[in-house]
């Protein structure tokens, strides 16, 4: 099996999708060689295409919050996306491109990586991750599946608080799950 740091070399080099033709910089995720928590999101926005670094821009902030009301920082957990790589306009990505992106790069990812548990953050994480686009976010989130032996969270994504304020404390007590898996 690759390093993290060979398959990230590959991913920096990727042009196996038309996102190859658009991005600045990739963004394969950062984080601990050996982390128990894997965070995975949707696609890299404005400030991740331009920096190569997951979650810097607005979600970033919020994800930040989350992570400290669990008592957890950038430091405990390895944070990527579903595809390393800007949608135009940040549209969300097509399914080739995150089938593409997904069985070349993340399921690698966390076959080196090993997280015990993946917190699945928003509809295109958990539909792409799980291979399923049944699981109904609104009844689901804040639980724990576990699929071939690894668990996943089911989570709402950091955005999501952006624009609406109410589910702030709903996703505080989800990533409250997190605490007990440091
Ligand atoms: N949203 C995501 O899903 N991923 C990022 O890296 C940034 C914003």
């Amino acid at each position: 099996m690759r390093s993290l740091s060979e398959l990230h070399q590959s991913i920096a080099a990727c042009t196996l999708c038309p996102l190859s033709q658009t991005r600045t910089r990739t963004v394969p995720g950062e984080g601990p060689p050996q982390p128990k928590i894997m965070l995975v999101g949707e696609a890299p926005g404005r400030n991740e295409d331009e920096t190569g670094r997951p979650f810097c821009g607005a979600a970033g902030k919020k994800l930040d919050m989350l992570l400290e009301s669990a008592g957890l920082s950038r430091e405990d957990v390895f944070i990527t996306s579903v595809v390393k790589c800007r949608p135009p306009e940040n549209r969300v990505p097509t399914l080739e491109e995150a089938f593409t992106c997904k069985n070349n790069y993340l399921f690698e990812q966390i076959k080196i990586l090993q997280p015990k548990i993946i917190g699945l953050m928003g509809r295109t994480a958990i539909a792409h991750v799980l291979e399923n686009e049944k699981i109904d976010l609104e009844k689901m989130h804040g639980k724990i599946l576990e699929k071939n032996g690894q668990q996943y969270a089911i989570l709402y994504h950091p955005a999501a608080m952006i624009y609406n304020q109410k589910l702030v404390e709903t996703m505080k007590q989800d990533f409250a799950l997190f605490s007990v898996k440091k």
